[in-house]
């Protein structure tokens, strides 16, 4: 059986590590926003590139509460990409904020910066980009898009960390970076966790006050607040993993290039293009009979996922607020997409025997 994902063996390399950690930050009886939070914020800060990064709870919070930091109107326009993981649509309608999709490009499954000009209305206030499966979106483009309109830029970095565009990082880009540690992305906690990262020192002011119940000094509030705080023990063992990161993604990245090197022309496969660091948080390939392939698969014991199975707008959830909006291009990419094999624990072998097996579909 070569399985999809295994958490587990993952994090194996860094057990005994983890579990000093853990010892050292239960002894010293300080979990929540201490030493070990700072030091992985600078060196998170360091490793993005940017000037200031805040542990959060979760990737879910890093949007949600940028959005609230901007003080926008109920009402205001969010444009954001109609091919996504849901999360990145819920931090704008938690807020009041009116989500107006704008369809990728087909080729890097990314927001298409070509369409965003025609969604920029009086109302819109900010670009929420996501670098879907671990590669940056155009964002020399959607800066001076951005730019030129007087618009904020949020990335969403969930699937990114060390994702690179002509040697910037992601979450540098914008104004503001949202990551998730969430377990299975590419640097993942053992619990749900998050951050923002920012060169505004204002906004950094801000999301350090809103995570935690709105106050900077003990039992001062001076903005309404949230408790969204990374803790100690996650903190301590993200640091750990910090420093292998660039390794997880080099591995990653080798197994991509076997994919990319062998698979066959039935298969669309991930564009590869000049100035592009991509870290494959997700390998993904197209195919009309992508549901018979993956059943084929299956019985070769071969597990694959599928991200995402339903697009934004045909979730029930988003009944009466994606109505009528595009999203036939994001449909087409739900309905033939499929995610391989490519965690940090695979062995090249298991890879070859993937593609031999695709191959011979
Ligand atoms: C995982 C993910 C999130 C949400 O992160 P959580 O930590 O689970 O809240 C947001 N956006 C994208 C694109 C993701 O993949």
């Amino acid at each position: 059986m070569i399985e999809y994902e295994n958490i587990g063996k993952v994090n194996a390399p860094f057990a005994a590590e983890y579990a000093t950690a853990f010892q050292e930050v239960m002894d010293s009886g300080w979990y929540i926003l201490g030493n070990k939070v700072k030091q992985f914020e600078s060196e998170f800060a360091a490793y993005c590139g940017t000037k200031h990064s805040i542990g959060l709870a979760n990737g879910l919070d890093a949007l949600i509460l940028a959005l609230k930091a901007y003080d926008f109107k109920p009402g205001d326009e969010v444009i954001v990409p109609s091919n996504t993981y849901i999360a990145t649509i819920l931090a704008i309608v938690h807020n009041g904020l009116k989500p107006i999709l704008v369809e990728p490009d087909i080729t890097t499954y990314n927001i298409d910066p070509k369409r965003i000009s025609e969604k920029i209305t009086s109302r819109s206030k900010a670009i929420l980009v996501v670098h879907l499966y671990g590669k940056m979106c155009a964002m020399d483009e959607i800066m001076s898009l951005a730019d030129s309109n007087g618009l904020i830029v949020i990335e969403d970095c969930a699937q990114a960390h060390g994702a690179h565009l002509n040697g910037k990082k992601a979450g540098n880009w914008g104004h503001y970076g949202a990551f998730s540690f969430y377990p299975t992305k590419n640097l993942g906690a053992l619990a749900d966790a998050g951050a923002a990262t920012t060169n505004d020192d204002a906004l950094a002011l801000k999301m350090s006050t809103l995570r935690n119940y709105g106050s900077q000094k003990k039992y001062y509030n001076e903005v309404v607040g949230y408790n969204s705080r990374l803790d100690e023990v996650q903190a301590a063992f993200l640091s750990i993993k910090l420093r292998r990161l660039d390794d997880i993604n080099a591995h990653k990245r080798s197994l991509a290039k076997m994919y990319l090197d062998q698979l066959n022309d039935q298969f669309i496969k991930p564009i590869v293009q000049e100035g592009y660091f991509d870290v494959y948080h997700i390998f993904n390939i197209r195919h009309p009979k992508r549901d018979e392939l993956r059943d084929y698969l299956l019985s070769k014991d071969i597990k694959t996922d599928i991200h995402y199975p339903v697009a934004p707008i045909d979730q029930q959830a988003m009944k009466g607020i994606l109505d009528g909006q595009d999203s036939e291009i994001a449909r087409e990419i739900h309905a033939t997409t499929l995610s391989l094999p490519i965690s940090f624990f695979h062995k090249k072998e298991e890879i070859q025997t993937v593609i031999d097996a695709l191959n011979a579909f």
